[in-house]
């Protein structure tokens, strides 16, 4: 199985990676991609940068760059247990795709009971798409809550290739949120969360671990461009409607 987008980029603007948006491109186009999606952090992470003006000018990138098709998104930081996000509603209309997270610096990690309930909360916000690396072990969760969740809201649950390497612990969690995912039909995303070039593309684990679980093609979101752009174009409508 080869998937045609990676859903999970970051540029220099995220302040902690290190390529900019073009290199990262150039990157996809190098792996073979067909397209990325840029995904930088919510403002939240690093004390209001980038600013949100800097998601609400993205219109003015190009569609494609080095011959991959660019989408707008975001991975925003939940920012407390009742769907709050660190992102103004009208900048994230007009995204390609709506990522939240769980992230240290923005909602320290608490009980099981409390960071279950701050998932859920994000996946059941309308304008949220995705949660990103829900498997990460700071963060215990009761994973067949959120699949649950994800499948009554048709959003779909991260399976983060950079977990393995730098959210050590992550693969049991991965495993499991994968089976469940394949038990109730949930919607997954495969993001290599690239912070550099080089890793654009690179989810080998990450896929190994939705493949083991039998995940159906169809389940996965960034496949094919089309299933990317058809989930986006879902998604985008709902978002506008909310
Ligand atoms: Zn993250
Ligand atoms: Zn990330």
């Amino acid at each position: 199985m080869k998937l045609e987008i990676d859903t999970h980029t970051h540029s220099i603007a995220s302040l902690h990676a290190y390529s900019t948006i073009d290199e990262l491109a150039k990157g996809a186009a190098e792996r073979g991609l067909a397209g990325f999606v840029l995904t930088e952090h919510g403002p939240a992470l690093h004390g209001g940068l980038p600013h949100p003006y800097y998601f609400g000018n993205m219109a003015v990138l190009p569609d494609r760059i080095s011959g991959v098709r660019l989408f707008r998104g975001v991975e925003l930081n939940v920012i407390d247990d009742a769907g709050g996000l660190d992102l103004t509603l009208k900048y994230l209309r007009a995204l390609d795709f709506v990522m939240a997270g769980l992230h240290e610096a923005c909602f320290p990690p608490d009980s099981k009971e409390v960071n279950t309930r701050a998932m859920i909360a994000a996946i059941e916000n309308p304008y949220v798409d995705c949660i990103s690396h829900p498997g990460n072990p700071a963060y215990p969760a009761d994973y067949e809550e959120i699949v649950k969740a994800a499948v009554r809201c048709g959003k779909a649950l991260e399976i983060n290739n950079s977990s393995f390497k730098v959210r050590r612990g992550s693969e049991e969690n991965c495993r499991t949120i994968a089976c469940l995912a394949k038990r109730y039909g949930c919607l997954v995303s495969c993001g290599s969360d690239a912070h550099y070039r080089a890793d654009v593309g690179r989810f080998d684990e990450a896929l190994a671990v939705i493949v083991e679980a039998g995940i159906d093609g169809e389940r996965i979101v960034n496949l094919t461009l089309d299933s990317f752009a058809e989930f986006s174009k879902r998604r985008r409508a709902e978002r506008k409607a909310a």
